[in-house]
């Protein structure tokens, strides 16, 4: 579904991203870890096109984002194109994000509407269902503030998931929460990634990582230092910076 090549995104003179591929197959799971800094969130950022990258290719569903310009002057050359994969591609935000303003449905129904422009009773179909699915069925007309942070980060995921997105994109999709509304969220992720969905998760929470991933990806400064499924990475890691990183997060 996503397949990246040699990738390099830099702020100014700050390099973030120097030479990142990767590749996520219909229904894989990837996790990727790595510290603060390491430019995980940037790289997600940049597959789903809401950053430009100097280099390097990014293909949705084979398909290669096609460029204009080179280098620092890079940017997308077809709007169509960077519409289709950024809905394509639904993120779901360490802070939620819900709008404040919009009841818990509406917020779960705006994209499909605004974007998508689909059929409003169809959408209000759907947008029940995936409320239903991540269990705050009950929630659909309150507002955000009303909800607890594991609730908001449902809410969430299930406005992520009304746009029937090819591939879901979590960026430390637990770490606002608490340790008890964590565990919500982990069920809901879990049970997405046993029905099949293609999914690339940003998370500080090994051992969700190891739950769901069916490859690790471990960035350090910019670079993938070490990848692969799950068992070998945190049962075997070979290099010492993943050694040094494991160690300190337990
Ligand atoms: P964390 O685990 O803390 O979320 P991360 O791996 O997601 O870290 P990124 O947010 O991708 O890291 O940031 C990578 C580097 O890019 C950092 O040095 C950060 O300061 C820098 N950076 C990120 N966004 C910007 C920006 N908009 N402008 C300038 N520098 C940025
Ligand atoms: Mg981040």
């Amino acid at each position: 579904v996503i397949e990246v090549r040699d990738l390099h995104k830099a702020y100014g003179s700050l390099e973030v991203l120097k030479g990142v591929s990767l590749s996520a197959r219909r229904g894989e799971t990837l996790a990727l870890i790595g510290s603060s800094g390491s430019g995980k969130s940037t790289l997600l950022r940049c597959l789903n096109l809401l950053e430009d990258s100097q280099q390097g290719e990014i293909l949705f569903k084979g398909e290669p984002v096609r460029w204009k310009g080179a280098g620092p002057h890079r940017h997308p050359a077809d709007q169509a194109q960077v519409i289709r994969i950024r809905t394509n591609l639904s993120m779901v935000f360490q802070q939620f994000n819900l709008w404040a303003h919009m009841t818990v449905l509406q917020n779960v129904m705006e994209a499909p509407l605004t974007v998508l422009r689909r059929d409003r009773d169809e959408v209000e179909r759907a947008a029940r269902h995936y409320l239903d699915k991540v269990g705050i069925g009950d929630k659909a007309d309150v507002w955000p503030a009303q909800l607890s942070g594991g609730q908001q980060q449902r809410a969430a995921i299930a406005r992520a998931l009304c746009m029937e997105p090819e591939a879901l994109l979590f960026d430390e999709p637990t770490s606002a929460l608490d340790p008890e509304l964590e565990q919500e969220v982990v069920k809901v992720i879990k049970d997405l990634a046993s029905e099949g969905r293609t999914m690339l998760i940003v998370t500080h929470d090994m051992k969700l990582a190891a739950d769901v991933a069916s490859h690790v990806i471990f960035l350090h400064q910019g670079l993938i230092e070490e990848e692969g499924p799950p068992e070998a990475l945190f049962g075997a890691p070979e290099s010492e910076r993943l050694q040094g990183f494991l160690s300190s997060t337990r």
